[in-house]
């Protein structure tokens, strides 16, 4: 269930230390190495997955339940405006580590931290289709 060239793997197990806002059986949280803002976090789980798709859905309701803990705790100390929760699947969506791990990050007025995309027109048609489409699957 570890992956021995995987970093998150190192600091998951606490191979590699680091500063841990929060540790069970099945996760560490830690900081980001390049915060996108003050507090930006990481939930990492213990054991290796590459991704979303590779996750249990157990473990998957497990780090949705954390991250609505750790939110609050953060949000508290850290008095943010705001937050994101980010989680990036393949590199074409973002993802550089591949090694599952959920993105923690308070947001501050004014702080211009995240431009997460830019909003075009749906077809009416298409949604109807592919919403059919998808319920059957
Ligand atoms: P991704 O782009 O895969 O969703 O996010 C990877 C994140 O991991 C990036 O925000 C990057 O700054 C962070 N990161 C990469 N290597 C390390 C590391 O060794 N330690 C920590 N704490 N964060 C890292
Ligand atoms: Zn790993």
């Amino acid at each position: 269930m570890k992956d021995d060239n995987c970093i998150f793997c190192k600091i998951a197990n606490g191979e590699i230390p680091s500063n841990t806002l929060f540790e069970d059986d099945d996760f560490r949280v830690i900081f980001d190495l390049s915060p996108a803002t003050k507090g930006h976090a990481l939930i990492l789980p213990k054991n290796h997955f590459r991704n979303l798709y590779d996750i249990e859905e157990e473990t998957a309701g497990k780090v949705f339940k954390l991250a609505h803990k750790m939110s609050v705790k953060m949000k508290d100390y850290f008095k943010c405006d705001g937050f994101n929760i980010i989680q990036n699947n393949e590199e074409c969506a973002g993802q550089t580590v591949f090694h599952f791990h959920m993105h923690l990050i308070p947001r501050y007025k004014g702080d211009n931290a995240l431009k997460l995309w830019a909003p075009k027109e749906a077809d009416a048609e298409e949604l109807k289709k592919m919403a059919e489409d998808i319920r059957g699957l």
